[in-house]
């Protein structure tokens, strides 16, 4: 895959090295993020507000009423920033200053482009749904014309992104590593609860495979893995003072 181009606005300043560009890197993340954090100014007031996504191809698409204040600025013009984060652990240093985190991020900067051709718009919507729950959209009733003209659903090309990563233990300040204080670091996953059947719900009605089996830490802890290696591999844990 051609790597996305590094411009003046995506150039990391704070630990490049923590910086890739490559679309493999920046579409793993993506496919593992569930929340995505939308970035706008609408009548002066920038806004950032949480939204469900899905990625497909070298684009990216999210969806809202068409009434909502951010997709009528965005379907409108605004320029958007949008950032995922995956967040894979706690790094407990030494010394509160050298706490961090473990984590993979992306940062996208572009315009949306209204997606008005209804077979994009439904196809959109079912990448959304499989995005959150994969298996999902053959089990359920698909949009009605109606719904379909209250959603509006927003496509950014990916051509102007960075991901960063961070991974592997505290680096504390030679002095410290003396101190008693445990340090290391506390891996995070996201983890299902038990499904909670809804009242209404025939008992009949089985809780389905992608369901029962939903599991995103298993993906998690293997791409962490893969990053760790890479990481190792590339910068063999630089020093910071900030994540
Ligand atoms: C879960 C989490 C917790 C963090 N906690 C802190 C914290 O407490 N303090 C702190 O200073 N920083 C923290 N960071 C790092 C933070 O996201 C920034 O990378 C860092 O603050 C540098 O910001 P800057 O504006 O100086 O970046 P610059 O290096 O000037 O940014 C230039 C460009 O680099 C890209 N970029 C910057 N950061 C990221 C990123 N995280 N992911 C993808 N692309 C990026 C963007 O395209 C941006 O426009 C955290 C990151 C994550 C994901």
């Amino acid at each position: 895959m051609r790597p996305i181009a590094q411009t003046e606005r995506t150039q990391l300043h704070r630990l490049p090295k923590r910086g890739t560009y490559t679309r493999e890197a920046v579409y793993s993340i993506l496919d593992e993020g569930l929340v995505c954090h939308v970035g706008f100014v609408a009548d002066g007031t920038p806004f950032v507000i949480p939204t469900a996504y899905a990625h497909h191809g070298d684009t990216l698409y999210i969806h809202g009423s068409a009434a909502s204040r951010m997709l009528r600025a965005l379907g409108g013009g605004a320029e958007a920033c949008i950032t995922i984060t995956v967040l894979d652990g706690l790094v407990l240093a030494r010394s509160a200053f050298h706490h961090s985190m473990n984590y993979r991020s992306v940062v996208i900067l572009g315009r949306g482009r209204l997606v008005e051709e209804p077979s994009e718009k439904l196809l959109a919507l079912e990448w959304i749904t499989e995005h959150l729950v994969p298996g999902r959209w053959k089990d359920v009733r698909h949009p009605s014309t109606q719904e379909m003209k209250a959603t509006a659903v927003l496509a950014f090309a990916l051509e102007e992104a960075s991901a960063k990563i961070r991974t592997g233990p505290p680096m504390d300040d030679e002095e410290d590593y003396a101190l008693n204080a445990w340090a290391g670091v506390l891996p995070l996953t996201l983890a299902k609860g038990e499904p909670i059947r809804d009242v209404r719900l025939p008992p009949e009605i089985q809780v389905p495979g992608y369901v029962s089996a939903y599991d995103r830490s298993r993906v998690s802890s293997e791409k962490v893995q893969a990053a760790e290696e890479k990481s190792n591999a590339r910068s063999n844990f630089e020093a910071i003072r900030f994540p």
